[in-house]
């Protein structure tokens, strides 16, 4: 039976894909930069994410190269922190929920279910996300991996999460956008999931849908 629902947060929750766009836009636009370049920025920020993932960079250590190799300079970490800072706060700008996720999270409480958000991001600013969003909500756990020193797929991450909620993997399911994240590293892990995937082929398409495959109360 599952008793424990963890939502991945960035383009499962919150519209990453779409607020980095708008947001790579206006930093291009402030730095005299041709727009239309966020293909290549979320390349990029693929490429660096993964390395941190895979515990080769830090996650600063990733931002600073993110930004290094968008920009074409050569810089410092410290120099390249402060650059992106202006993608950062064009993109804090751009943050919407989708429109399912609030109701998803409020209905998932209110059936007893133990519900927590599993992010590779920094606590710091998928906290701000959260309020921003108005996804704050007061029994709704924030469990960054940053702080368990092991990100999404690493097993350790999801067992962390587990115990923070006091529930048994087996009782859990994860709900994400990734196959690899979300999906294929909590399987590993003893924990059921659930693709997401907005636009296709997943195992859900929306949020919502999640009503339908647990009809069941959790208590
Ligand atoms: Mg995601």
């Amino acid at each position: 039976m599952i008793r424990a629902l963890l939502f991945d947060l960035d383009d499962t929750l919150l519209d990453h894909t779409g607020a980095a766009r708008d947001a790579v836009d206006q930093w291009c636009r402030e730095l005299g930069l041709p727009e239309g370049q966020h293909a290549r920025f979320a390349a990029i920020e693929r490429k660096w994410f993964q390395a941190y993932e895979r515990g080769e960079v830090s996650h600063h250590g990733q931002r600073a190269a993110r930004c290094r190799e968008f920009l074409g300079r050569n810089m410092s970490d410290a120099e390249a922190l402060t650059a992106y800072d202006g993608y950062l706060s064009a993109y804090r700008e751009q943050w919407r929920a989708f429109a399912d996720a609030l109701p998803t999270l409020t209905w998932a409480l209110e059936s007893g279910f133990q519900v927590g958000v599993l992010t590779n991001g920094e606590r710091e600013m998928q906290q701000a996300k959260l309020e921003a969003t108005g996804l704050a909500l007061a029994d709704v756990h924030l469990i960054p991996t940053v702080d368990l020193g092991c990100p999404k797929p690493q097993r350790e991450a999801y067992l962390a999460a587990c115990r923070q909620l006091e529930v048994d993997p087996a009782n859990t399911l994860m709900v994400g956008d990734s196959l690899a994240n979300d999906v294929q590293g909590a399987c590993k892990a003893g924990l059921r999931a659930l693709h997401l995937d907005r636009a296709g082929e997943g195992d859900l398409r929306s949020l919502s849908a999640l009503r339908e495959v647990l009809p069941q109360r959790a208590s």
